[in-house]
């Protein structure tokens, strides 16, 4: 509850901080669209003249402005992925390999299945994160599965039926963001390899998709072993508030922004509702990464040099 009252009140201090801005934006002359008093920018259905990264078009580079399209609220590593929300082309990822021929991607854990394949750029960071783990001692980590094509899904959720696997599309395992992890020393929420992934997943970036307490959010049951890839600083922010992904996109939706720190970094989180189109404006010189929530939203957040 305590970090509820700690996310409210930052979410004041954004909107304080927005409130500044725009006096500050009116006295120098800077703002070009009206400013509002929350973090985020819904321009519905800006015009195409729009230019993408050069500011207002005062010269001074304080904001840049976004182009967002529909396409892009289904690609990206926040999109949610559950039996109401299927995953669309676009939201699977184009890096897909085959991890044993990937001899750079599996250093430090093993494959139960030859031909397990994920998005390379999860696998890089799930080897970082073994590799973090290893210097901690816990070295037997092991992928029992990757990606599935729908193909694969279809046939598994034929043999297994609906109470032990999601329909094609429903799964998480068809974008490549998702892996299962075990531990070849035994059951992996009792291994030493689970245990340390709970502690540690989310500074690398993952998170345990379906935890004990959350079933009845996510609807599926207890899987210490389904890690999903979201990126920093989400991880930390889910991890730190105890949210799953369900509550995660619902919350920042709601509160259309926030700005928070994260693994020593200060972050700006914008939710953005793209129908049809939309702008988003963002600090200038921040670095920003975007990711459909699979709901309708672009997720815009910019890592801030405060
Ligand atoms: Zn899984």
């Amino acid at each position: 509850m305590k970090k509820w009252v700690v996310l409210l009140l930052l979410a004041v201090l954004i909107g304080n901080a927005y409130m500044q801005r725009h006096r500050e934006d009116k006295s120098g002359g800077l703002a070009k669209t009206d400013e509002q008093s929350t973090a985020v920018d819904w321009e519905k259905g800006a015009s195409d003249g729009d230019s993408v990264g050069d500011g207002d078009g005062n010269g001074n580079g304080d904001w840049r402005t976004i182009r967002l399209t529909d396409a892009q609220t289904y690609a990206g590593s926040l999109i949610l992925v559950n039996s109401a929300h299927p995953v669309r082309e676009d939201g699977v990822l184009d890096d897909i390999v085959a991890l044993a021929e990937q001899p750079e991607l599996t250093f430090g854990y093993g494959l139960l299945e030859a031909d397990t394949r994920l998005s390379a750029s999860v696998a890089e960071r799930f080897r970082d994160m073994v590799g973090a783990a290893a210097a901690d001692g816990v070295t037997h980590f092991r992928i029992s599965s990757g990606y599935r094509d729908q193909a694969e899904q279809r046939r598994m959720y034929e043999q297994k039926g609906a109470d032990y696997a999601l329909p094609p599309g429903r799964s998480e395992h068809n974008t490549g963001l998702s892996l299962d992890v075990g531990s070849t020393l035994g059951e992996m929420g009792g291994s030493p390899e689970g245990k340390w992934l709970i502690r540690h997943a989310a500074e690398h970036g993952f998170i345990l998709r379906y935890p004990k307490d959350k079933t009845e959010v996510t609807g599926i049951q207890y899987e210490p072993w389904h890690f999903r890839y979201v990126g920093l600083p989400h991880s930390l922010i889910m991890a730190e508030n105890n949210l799953a992904l369900e509550e995660y996109t619902a919350y920042l939706r709601k509160k259309g922004g926030i700005r928070t720190d994260a693994g020593g970094e200060r972050y700006e989180i914008q939710v953005v509702a793209v129908d049809g189109r939309a702008t988003v404006r963002v600090p200038a010189d921040a670095k920003v990464e975007l990711s459909g929530d699979n709901q309708g939203g672009v997720i815009v957040t910019s890592r801030l040099n405060e």
